[in-house]
């Protein structure tokens, strides 16, 4: 008797913590160290969580036994419509509030109580694959629009209106994005939400990243500039407040939710399914949300994130044959390997052989469905001098790097 996985998964991946992951942890079981530059994890880079954060919850970790209300407790809730009413929503309340056991959670639930096998959804490539993958699993297509790279990576408008048809449900913005770093101006957030407005489309912005922003970029919230559209932002306090593992973050539904009644009493019942998210991590919503905000001196000039993301701007594009978009947000930066100097054509043996030689850890771009073997995910958590380190040491195998 054998028991195989259910076919649903047959077209789901998530390389994130994909294979590989299983190599790099026996090369750890074999006494070697791997720098693992797979997930955006702060808490592995020497990122302490905010003290007033940990505080409040220890405080309440006696009252936080019980099961809470099935969309979070209402301290929380309030605490996240009133940041979104800071940010141009106006009449946002507790109400449009649901939160999660991370932003993770809320996708899946978000995208299930929407699709109808077959269903479409926009979604960017390269992507957070856990958007294509869920899209999948719920029965739906994830159409993947283009970023451009000689165009700052933002969005091809024109990509993304070739691909519109009559299936199509909904659209994912992700920004700041992940793997590019790129923060779209406000026209082209715009140019997304008119073909939305056009087609009718549900819109999903995942901004996650929102306050981690470099230089002079501006994060234009999604929903601020379409009160007329029914929009879900996610957001949470994994990046932000470098508490992954807490898993905790919310969605917030705006514009006309007259027109997503039927959408959001199932959204409910899933929510309800879930019984409820981690109740001590829900305590952590007010204090972070309503405390100082300390993301900010990690990427304002001098700040570690921010030189962090210099460091590895600069150290990737002195590899011969790589270049880089300079990342203006987020925590990743995403090289491009010349086809013509590297000749890469399967890029998760390039990620495997890489690890197996340096013991460094990084992600495929075709893991981001990004269409071509020509790119990687690097992490610009660590600190500057290892990241110096490990791109230098990228580079020296590069050099020597020859497939078959
Ligand atoms: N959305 C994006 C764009 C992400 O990069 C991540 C995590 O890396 C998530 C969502 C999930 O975050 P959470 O820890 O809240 O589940």
């Amino acid at each position: 008797m054998e028991f195989r996985q259910s076919s649903k998964l047959s077209e789901v991946c998530y390389e994130i913590r994909g294979p590989v992951i299983e190599h790099a942890n026996a090369l750890e079981e074999a006494g070697h160290s791997v720098l693992r530059l797979n997930t955006g994890n702060p808490a592995l880079f020497g990122f302490e969580a905010p003290e007033e954060i940990v505080q409040d919850m220890i405080r309440m970790l006696p009252k936080a036994h019980g099961y809470t209300d099935s969309r979070g407790i209402l301290s929380a809730r309030r605490a996240v419509a009133q940041r979104y009413q800071g940010m141009g929503l106006p009449d946002v309340d507790v109400d449009d509030v649901f939160l999660g056991n991370g932003v993770s959670e809320l996708v899946s639930m978000a995208v299930q109580a929407l699709l109808e096998d077959g269903d479409e959804v926009l979604i960017p490539a390269p992507d957070f694959p856990l958007w294509t993958a869920v899209t999948t699993l719920a029965g739906g297509k994830a159409v993947h629009y283009l970023c451009d790279e000689s165009a700052d990576w933002y969005p091809d408008l024109d990509d993304m209106a070739a691909k519109i048809t009559d299936r199509t449900r909904a659209v994912v913005i992700i920004n700041p994005n992940n793997p590019t770093g790129a923060v779209y101006p406000r026209e082209i957030v715009e140019g997304i939400l008119d073909l939305a407005r056009r087609h009718q489309l549900m819109v999903f912005a995942d901004e996650i990243y929102d306050q981690i922003v470099y230089d002079e970029a501006v994060h234009h919230p999604a929903a601020s500039l379409a009160p007329d559209l029914v929009v879900l932002t996610f957001g949470g306090l994994s990046k932000t407040y470098r508490v992954a593992g807490f898993r905790s973050g919310w969605l917030v539904v705006s514009g006309p939710r007259q027109h997503a009644k039927s959408y959001l009493e199932g959204l409910t019942m899933l929510a309800s399914m879930r019984l409820c998210p981690n109740a001590p991590a829900q305590y952590a919503i007010q204090a972070a949300l309503g405390g100082r905000q300390s993301i900010h001196e990690l990427t304002a000039p001098g700040g570690r994130l921010r030189e962090q993301r210099d460091r590895a701007w600069e150290k990737l594009n002195e590899i011969p044959g790589v270049s880089c978009v300079k990342p203006k947000g987020a925590l990743y930066a995403f090289p491009r390997l010349d086809p013509k100097v590297h000749r890469i054509h399967d890029d998760e043996k390039f990620v495997l052989d890489l690890l197996l030689r340096e013991k460094i850890q990084v992600v495929q771009g075709t893991g981001f469905n990004w269409p071509r073997p020509d790119h990687f995910r690097i992490l610009t958590l660590p600190y500057a001098d290892d990241l110096d380190a490990a791109i230098s040491r990228i580079g020296r195998f590069l050099s020597g790097y020859r497939q078959q």
